[in-house]
């Protein structure tokens, strides 16, 4: 936006001026639709959905959800998508709760976790997290008050179940795996993590922000998906968001709990306020209309026959990617992807200067220390042949040696 609207316009902007503006400045923003952008947007590539997205984000924009009873839809809808995801993820009815994003529902997670350990006694709640965990949770823990121990993952890239365990002291209260972890997209050993957990009398947190919408279908599939949902005994809660596999848009995530005691834990109620009794469920106040009966819509336009034929789309594109990338030169997955996110990466060459070359074409690939990194979407469906033909020059013609990129570069 332009300096001169840093203070607030003196006289207002006519509707079409500031939509002109607006247009002006977005030209440098990537563009989701191109099918060239990854991981921010899950680009469902469906044109009637998007239709539909648009209509309900446009009849709720002014609605609040704060009092439940003053819109009752908004109320019906959030309790209908988490009795269904509660249905799909092997949780039990009634125990759970859509928040803003994945992050929420961490923090929710957390939250639950910091207080059932001080209710018994331990006065520095410590969680143990695998070092692929999302952000999230050391950001959580910061805010609340817990701390986040990351324990090394094995060699495959998954949780080392052996590691956490070793790592379990009197403060330990909760154990963490992903299903999948964001950085290599691969299932941790959620059965044998929440198999430790319960024995050793602890709270077991599954975060599949990123899983929990696609990897019930990509089983559906005909696709080996080792045990990671709610119905995993000595799992007690789950975060899964829905603005990523479940095509919502943004600000629209389910936390779940195997025991609607947990849930009842975030709740928050406050009657000393002159102004009357406030209540929430989690940790928003006023509550977007949008987000809610977006993702409701959604879940109802698409259906299980339409998420599963989505996820025939992922998957067959995540396999034309893979595949092809392990033929480009020495390029290979940094670690065996278990879904439609992976990380890639060479021992030869500097993978930012391939990067680079792939930015020049239009691609943005996401960069991490040990490589590249991408999430596939239905958007990138006609794409990938060019991806890997781009990705083949580019590889071919990264041009710099290696080392001149070293300081930027965590490549082994
Ligand atoms: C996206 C993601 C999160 C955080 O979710 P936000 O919606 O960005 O807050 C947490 N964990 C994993 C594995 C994720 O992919």
């Amino acid at each position: 936006m332009s300096d001169h609207h840093a203070r607030l316009p003196e006289g207002g902007l006519s509707v079409e001026e500031v939509l002109a503006e607006v247009a002006r400045d977005r030209v440098g923003d990537i563009d989701w639709r191109s099918g060239k952008a990854f991981s921010l947007v899950y680009n469902a590539a469906d044109d009637d959905l998007e239709r539909l997205q648009h209509a309900i984000a446009d009849d709720f924009l002014h609605e609040n959800a704060l009092n439940p009873f003053a819109y009752a839809t908004l109320l019906r809808m959030e309790q209908e998508i988490v009795e269904m995801a509660a249905d799909l993820l092997g949780g039990p009815q009634h125990a759970g709760a859509l928040t803003s994003g994945g992050t929420e529902s961490i923090f929710c997670a957390v939250q639950t976790a910091r207080d059932m350990g001080l209710e018994r006694g331990i006065d520095s709640p410590v969680a143990l997290v695998p070092s692929t965990a999302h952000p999230a949770f050391t950001k959580a823990g910061h805010y609340l008050r817990l701390e986040v121990r990351r324990v090394p993952v094995g060699t495959d890239g998954r949780a080392d179940v052996g590691a956490m365990v070793d790592a379990i002291d009197t403060d330990t209260v909760l154990l963490v795996g992903s299903a999948p972890c964001y950085p290599y997209g691969v299932i941790d050993p959620i059965a044998d993590l929440a198999a430790a957990a319960s024995e050793h009398d602890l709270l077991c947190h599954v975060d599949a922000c990123l899983g929990g919408w696609i990897l019930p279908f990509w089983e559906a599939l005909g696709e080996a998906v080792p045990p990671w949902d709610l119905s995993t005994p000595g799992v007690t809660s789950l975060s899964a968001d829905l603005h990523k596999y479940a095509y919502a848009f943004k600000g629209a995530s389910v936390i779940l709990y195997n025991d609607r005691s947990m849930l009842k834990r975030q709740h928050f109620i406050f009657d000393d306020w002159p102004g009357g009794l406030y209540a929430s469920a989690t940790t928003a106040g006023t509550r977007p209309g949008p987000p809610i009966a977006g993702a409701w819509a959604t879940l109802h336009h698409l259906g299980r026959d339409g998420l599963i034929a989505k996820t025939r789309v992922v998957r067959d594109t995540a396999h034309t990617m893979i595949g092809g990338l392990r033929t480009i030169g020495d390029l290979h997955t940094v670690h065996e992807p278990d879904m439609s996110v992976a990380c890639f990466g060479s021992p030869t060459v500097d993978m930012n200067a391939v990067a680079d070359v792939m930015d020049t074409r239009g691609w943005r690939l996401d960069r991490q220390p040990d490589g590249l990194h991408f999430m596939v979407s239905p958007g990138h469906a006609g794409h990938a042949e060019e991806w890997l033909g781009d990705l083949a020059f580019a590889f071919a013609n990264h041009g710099e040696a290696k080392d001149v990129f070293a300081p930027y570069s965590g490549t082994a």
